[in-house]
């Protein structure tokens, strides 16, 4: 069973003002569509073949760039999409509420070390709330597509939470500006969802 493009549960001019139509269309239809193509070719006739992406990426080769660069590129981005709502926004409230405000102090403060994780990332690459087993949070980044899924990554737990600063993922609407776009992703954040995947994964 190949690996297929996620469709949105929302029109891609949900999310504005804060991500516009132009740049989720292309970032959706072109960016992570590519990237699943790209997958399925890379793992078409070897011992990946009908593996979870789950199981692909936490047994990773990271020698093998092909699945590291497609494979992340395709699940980080179905994650990403998953994350975020035309209602989204708001301070978070149940179990991750209350875990955010164990592990950060408070959501003002989990905001500024989610949002210097995303700015501090050099390049291209990923900002991370993971949960660890038992519940415990924790705030990472990872370069290019990879993800805290893949041995080695820096990131200890399961993502929750991705924030793509990749510049096709903002470049359209804010240019060089990476921190309005940053500051402008807690307006969409879906707290719902990220609840739910607090709930199946700690
Ligand atoms: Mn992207």
């Amino acid at each position: 069973m190949a690996f297929e493009l996620p469709k949105l549960s929302y029109a891609y001019d949900a999310l504005e003002p804060h991500i516009d139509a132009r740049t989720m269309e292309i970032h959706h239809t072109k960016h992570h569509n590519g990237y699943t193509t790209k997958l399925n070719g890379a793992v078409a006739g070897t011992d990946l073949e009908g593996k979870s992406i789950e199981d692909i990426l936490e047994n990773l080769d990271m020698s093998n760039a092909a699945v590291r660069n497609n494979g992340g590129g395709f699940y980080n981005h179905r994650l990403f999409w998953e994350v975020m709502s035309a209602n989204g926004g708001g301070t978070p409230d149940g179990a991750v509420g209350a875990a955010i405000d164990e592990a950060f102090g408070s959501y003002d403060s989990f905001k500024e070390k989610f949002s210097a994780a995303a700015g501090t990332r050099f390049g291209s690459g990923w900002a991370w709330l993971c949960v660890h087993k038992g519940g415990a949070l924790e705030i990472c980044s990872t370069p290019n597509q990879d993800n805290p899924l893949m041995p080695g990554s820096g990131c200890e737990g399961f993502p929750i939470l991705g924030l793509d600063v990749w510049e096709h993922a903002y470049y359209l609407n804010y240019q060089n500006r990476r921190p309005d776009y940053v500051s402008a992703f807690f307006n969409v954040i879906d707290w719902g969802k990220v609840n739910e995947l607090y709930a199946a994964n700690k």
